[in-house]
């Protein structure tokens, strides 16, 4: 075991190639910059502080096991028969084959317009993570793993950042509040319950009959809500969606939605690495960005 400091990590005489490499602090070391570094693409970082065991560039905590996943982990180095292709898609299959544990998951990054981004096909791949995945999984180089979530998109620069918020649904003001009414039984007035009263009691300021029992003198209408702007009363407001990005109102059936998963190693991906046939390649024609979606689930749109 060698013990380096953040120095040494950057330094090329300094670095030889580990087996795996721990880290005391994610927060100190930059992991993106340890894990861009040719020889440490693929090698295992292990994280040595309880309380950050999650990183995304990392391999969670020190497995109990360490000896026997290193020893597989070495192995599967040996026989990689992509191991001396340095393109990204050759890097990032290298990367999932050499730890059972690893998938190619989404984190959340509210600094981009689709709010995940893969970190790893940040720091391995050179395509445009979605397009790449999208080709993978065409291919059967990866595999996707399950759901992780579901976002809802603007229809004109399909950002994730929206803000949902009720409007009137005649004319799409957003002045709109909740109200009391009532309405008079004896002469069909319908109005706010502020008008009715006078002193402690509810008088119709229509027809002036006082009204003492509910069901008997009057009701109140389901209608709740009303608008300070075309003074319409209605149940249900429309919700829409601004885009906090370019600013379109959004109605809700003109949202994209764009399902995130976790994917692992594929069949083609794994023969590829094995050094075995290559597998058939499908080469579809990439669906446009609005209605990217194949069979194995990835989709945008
Ligand atoms: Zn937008
Ligand atoms: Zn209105
Ligand atoms: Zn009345």
């Amino acid at each position: 075991m060698t013990t380096l400091d953040a120095c040494d990590l950057n330094d090329p005489v300094s670095r030889q190639a580990f087996d795996a490499i721990v880290v005391d602090d994610p927060r100190v070391t930059d992991l993106a910059l340890l894990r861009s570094a040719p020889d440490d693409q693929t090698t295992p970082i292990f994280l040595n502080s309880q309380d950050t065991k999650d990183h995304p560039l990392a391999d969670g905590g020190l497995p109990d096991d360490l000896a026997t996943v290193l020893t597989k982990a070495r192995a599967r180095q040996d026989k990689n028969a992509l191991l001396q292709d340095q393109s990204s898609e050759a890097v990032v299959l290298s990367w999932l084959w050499h730890l059972d544990t690893r998938m190619i998951a989404p984190v959340i990054d509210l600094s981009r317009p689709e709010i995940y981004r893969y970190p790893v096909l940040d720091m391995l791949g050179g395509e445009a993570a979605n397009t790449w995945l999208v080709r993978a999984c065409q291919r059967e180089l990866t595999i996707p793993i399950s759901v992780i979530d579901r976002t809802r998109n603007c229809a004109t620069c399909a950002s994730a950042h929206l803000n949902y918020v009720d409007r009137c649904p005649y004319c799409d003001a957003l002045d709109i509040k909740r109200e009391q009414a009532i309405h008079c039984f004896t002469c069909g007035f319908v109005g706010e319950q502020g008008v009715f009263r006078r002193a402690e009691r509810l008088i119709c300021p229509k027809c002036d009959t006082a009204l003492k029992h509910i069901g008997t003198d009057y009701d109140r209408p389901i209608e709740r809500m009303r608008c300070c702007g075309c003074g319409e009363r209605f149940n249900d407001p429309r919700i829409k969606a601004t885009c906090l990005e370019c600013g379109t109102i959004n109605a809700q059936a003109d949202l994209q939605t764009h399902t995130f998963r976790s994917y692992g190693l594929g069949p083609a991906g794994e023969a590829l690495l094995k050094g075995g046939a290559a597998p058939k390649i499908k080469y579809a024609p990439l669906a446009k960005p609005s209605d990217q979606s194949n069979s194995c689930g990835h989709s945008v749109g």
